[in-house]
């Protein structure tokens, strides 16, 4: 049986960034993947040009059970360091928008570039490595493949979240956690479109296609200022991606389409023009005549409102509400919830508190962040600081 220094189990953003850092303090590391390519998330990331980092990342951008966790992994390798390793390899890159940092060419620059530094480091990937059983020997491990036993002092655990099986997704590092006694926070789909209640199908569905800017609010109060997008099976946009990390089944979200007071100033300025062709001003007009259709608001020149109509107007527009029927689950969702117990974890090393040796990073590890480059970052920083002590 060959023995390794260090097992890393995944070869996705975390686990290429930890056995690389491992690599280069001369740790003998084997970085281990079920699937046939390196990175495929980061390869499919960002329409294809991956959204490595963000400028604004902090603490409060992410979503965990003890919102502390992330505190110090973040700020020993922050979005300045990845990108001084992305300016490093000469890969050329553009905020587009909010801080969010996007490959001019391909997010295959970002995986090759991993790739690069973990050969430097004398790192042995090996793809399409089923692991059957994962035992503890001695302080180590045993890791069994189907054909091959290896050992190891250290394992790393980077198998990532749920979302997208298609591509490799699995439940791997909850199982294996729960194998040594950890807890596993219940798991949810994150940053995914939602769908409608069956009774929102007909009037909602034939606006596919209409977009414009919102504030969306879940129901504890996470605002998110960004676009909001229908689509034939439901909501989606960033405005929708954001707020579904919040929301619950059975809540409702409400989208700022107008901001308050926006109308008590049309009644001022335009008190002869009609509702619906005031409201086409500001919104797409396939919108306005749905809304009012649906809401069952007759378009009259303003001025003809009474204060209570003009009151129930303001209030549907600056908080339209919409109840999902749910989300599109796994198979669109960018990420999953929930996940290993952070408090199982050493914020510092990620290894477990009660099982020396083991190490849990990236996505699997009760962390989700925004949209807009946080997940990464997350998983550059939390396996940035395994691989300095495995
Ligand atoms: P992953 O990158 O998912 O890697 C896990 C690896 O483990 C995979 O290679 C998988 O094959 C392997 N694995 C799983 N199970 C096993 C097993 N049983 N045995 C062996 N290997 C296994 N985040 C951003 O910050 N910016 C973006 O632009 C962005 N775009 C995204 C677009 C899409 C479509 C999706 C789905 C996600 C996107 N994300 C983005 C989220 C981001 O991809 C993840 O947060 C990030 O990849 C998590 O890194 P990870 O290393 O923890 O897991």
């Amino acid at each position: 049986m060959k023995a390794w220094d260090v097992i890393v189990i995944g070869a996705g953003a975390a686990g290429l960034m930890c056995a690389a850092e491992a690599g280069k303090r001369g740790r003998k590391v084997l970085l281990l993947d079920h699937g046939k390519r390196i990175g495929r998330k980061i390869l499919m990331s960002g329409g294809g040009r991956c959204n490595f980092t963000n400028y604004f990342v902090e603490p409060a951008a992410y979503l965990c059970g003890n919102p502390h966790f992330v505190k110090s992994a973040l700020a020993r390798y922050t979005q300045w360091d990845f990108i001084a390793l992305v300016e490093k390899h000469g890969i050329a890159y553009h905020e587009k928008t909010l801080g969010q940092l996007f490959c001019d060419d391909s997010a295959q620059d970002i995986v090759d570039m991993l790739v690069k530094e973990c050969e430097d480091a004398g790192v042995t990937i090996r793809l399409r490595a089923e692991i059957l059983q994962v035992d503890r020997l001695g302080e180590g491990f045993m890791v069994a493949t189907a054909g091959d036993e290896v050992s190891c002092q250290s394992l790393v655990v980077a198998s990532g979240g749920l979302s997208m099986p298609k591509i490799g997704a699995s439940p791997f590092g909850y199982k294996l956690a729960e194998q040594f006694g950890l807890r596993v926070l219940p798991t949810r789909a994150g940053l995914v479109p939602f769908t409608l209640q069956p009774e929102d199908k007909a009037t909602l569905e034939p606006l596919a296609g209409v977009s414009l800017p919102v504030v969306a609010e879940s129901e504890d109060g996470t605002r998110f200022a960004e676009s909001l997008l229908f689509t034939h099976r439901g909501v989606s946009g960033p405005s929708v991606l954001q707020i579904s990390s919040y929301w619950q089944a059975g809540e409702q979200v409400h989208f700022e389409l107008l901001p308050a007071g926006r109308l008590a100033q049309g009644v001022a300025d335009s008190p002869n023009q009609e509702l619906k062709t005031w409201l086409g001003r500001y919104l797409p007009k396939r919108l306005v005549e749905t809304l009012l259709e649906r809401e069952k608001i007759t378009s009259k020149p303003l001025k003809q409102y009474v204060p209570k109509e003009l009151a129930a107007i303001e209030q549907l527009l600056s908080a339209w509400p919409l109840k999902p029927g749910g989300t599109e689950g796994y198979r669109t969702a960018e990420v999953t919830l929930g996940g290993v117990d952070t408090n199982e974890l050493s914020s510092k090393t990620m290894m477990a508190n009660k099982v020396p040796n083991l190490y849990f990073i990236g996505e699997v590890v009760d962390v989700t962040g925004w949209l807009g480059g946080y997940n990464f970052q997350w998983a550059w920083s939390a396996g940035w600081c395994a691989g300095q002590v495995v």
